[in-house]
């Protein structure tokens, strides 16, 4: 028997405002613990909530990204739990009427045709606060200290839809994780740094017999930052899954924990579903009216899409679609790209070597390309010195390297290392003299017609001269004297 994989995540996003959802206390990380709190994020009795208008922009553009329909109205309710990170006994969040339901997010899917995995909903929360442990782990500390910085920070959560469009696959989850975080920094509301924890999943997983119309029970995994841990953990799921299946029983409904070390989840407890929570509009919230006004100027303020930026990219510089994804994975690589290509016309020289050597070098160098000591400027006349032939593929690695090292400009660089290409036809007549008195089988080939032989010998003057000879001339020196 076949059977079907049913994906879902809820992901979990810091947004990028100055201040919190409901004070005024500022968002900043690295704070000295309990530095950025007031009465309202720390729950005392009596403070009351008032909300911040730049999430709420936010959450609206988040949910044009995800062609979401935005509701006219919506409001916000109390999840109902305890926990020492959250002092009111109760997270700020939405319900019914989130801001945006009914969306979609395309992506590749596993033949890389598009595929719109469906958003079900994306809504506005607060964060809660962080328990620090006194030792490496829960277990092993001796009492835990609480900072309260982070409660209240404006969260968003983006809500898979089961039913309609769902993940199918652990790659088509990869696919979308990874589309939803470009597509979140992109737009400017949050920059999804992982090891900050601004973006964490809880992700959820069911196997089906294929057609069946029941959901098998789902596991859920909870709190999960590494894409790696997240596929690694499904990757699991699926095996063990299918084997209770397999032996004729049903997994059950249950909330599970990765163990990283060991590769597999293990279960926590039985899963908790909307009524534990005790749900019910926050009383100190009005409701919140979104008209078409407001709407309209996010809509017209909205920055490029990835997709957009893939489809202008091939089309103004006639890049291929392989390199144009590449470069637009990552924002701040396509905008060096494009600063370049102002300088540069030989686009598919310019993306081959961004994506290639200079890409080597930020990864050595373990920075990102903002970091980059190059600018584009001189970047560009690198790559045109090698479109024009004046040095050679080779030289122009060295002299990368060395731009790299020390943010100086090619020319420059040149000069000064004596990389400057040989072009003296009677030297390099010379060096082609010894060339060709070394290889007289090569020579012979040529003269009976035959073309590779020629690559051969010069790549052995491009030895001999340490990569500095001009190959073009070589080759013209050749044609003249070996061939009739
Ligand atoms: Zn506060
Ligand atoms: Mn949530």
């Amino acid at each position: 028997m076949d059977y079907d994989i049913i994906i879902g995540f809820e992901t979990h996003v810091e947004l990028k405002t100055n201040t919190k959802l409901f004070c005024g206390c500022a968002v900043k990380d690295g704070a000295p613990p309990n530095t950025n709190i007031c009465p309202v994020c720390t729950g005392q009795p009596g403070a009351l909530p008032v909300l911040n208008k730049r999430a709420v922009e936010h959450t609206v553009r988040a949910g044009l990204a995800m062609n979401c329909t935005i509701n006219r109205r919506s409001r916000f309710a109390r999840k109902n739990y305890f926990y020492p990170d959250l002092p009111k006994g109760y997270q700020i969040s939405q319900y019914e009427r989130p801001f945006c339901e009914n969306g979609y997010l395309e992506i590749q899917d596993d033949e890389g045709r598009p595929y719109a995995v469906g958003i079900k909903r994306i809504h506005l929360e607060e964060d809660a606060g962080k328990l620090v442990h006194s030792g490496s782990s829960f277990e092993e500390s001796d009492y835990s200290l609480v900072d309260y910085n982070r409660s209240s920070v404006p969260l968003l959560e983006i809500v898979t839809d089961h039913e309609r469009n769902p993940l199918r696959s652990v790659n088509e989850a990869r696919a979308y994780l990874e589309k939803l975080r470009q597509t979140l920094i992109y737009i400017g509301i949050s920059d999804c740094i992982i090891e900050k924890g601004q973006f964490r999943c809880d992700v959820n997983i069911s196997i089906r017999p294929e057609g069946a119309l029941d959901y098998g029970n789902r596991a859920e995994i909870k709190n999960m930052a590494s894409f790696k841990f997240i596929m690694e953990a499904l990757d699991y799921e699926v095996k063990r899954q299918l084997k209770i299946l397999h032996s004729g029983e049903e997994p059950s409904l249950e909330t599970r924990l990765f163990d990283e070390k060991k590769k597999i989840t293990v279960s926590m407890r039985s899963k908790e579903d909307a009524p534990d929570y005790r749900y019910f509009p926050d009383p100190d919230l009005v409701e919140i009216d979104i008209d078409r006004e407001f709407v309209e100027k996010i809509q017209s303020s909205m920055l490029e899409l990835p997709d957009q930026k893939v489809n202008r990219i091939i089309k103004d510089y006639r890049v291929s679609k392989k390199d144009a994804l590449i470069l637009t994975k990552d924002r701040n690589v396509s905008d060096f790209f494009e600063r370049c290509a102002a300088f540069c016309d030989d686009r598919g020289r310019l993306s081959g070597w961004i994506i290639k050597d200079l890409f080597k070098l930020l990864n050595e160098a373990a920075i990102t390309i903002e970091k980059c000591p190059i600018s584009p400027k001189t970047f560009s006349d690198l790559i045109n010195m090698i479109s024009r032939g004046d040095i050679t593929d080779q030289i122009g690695r060295t002299v990368l390297e060395i731009m790299f090292q020390t943010g100086q400009d090619p020319e420059s660089i040149i000069d000064k290392r004596g990389l400057k290409p040989i072009q003296d036809e009677e030297l390099l007549g010379s060096v082609l003299n010894e060339v060709m008195r070394e290889n007289p089988e090569a020579v012979n080939k040529i003269k009976e017609g035959m073309t590779n032989p020629i690559d051969f010998l010069i790549g052995q003057v491009m030895k001999k001269t340490q990569g500095k000879a001009n190959p073009k001339k070589v080759r013209e020196i050749i044609r003249n004297s070996l061939l009739p």
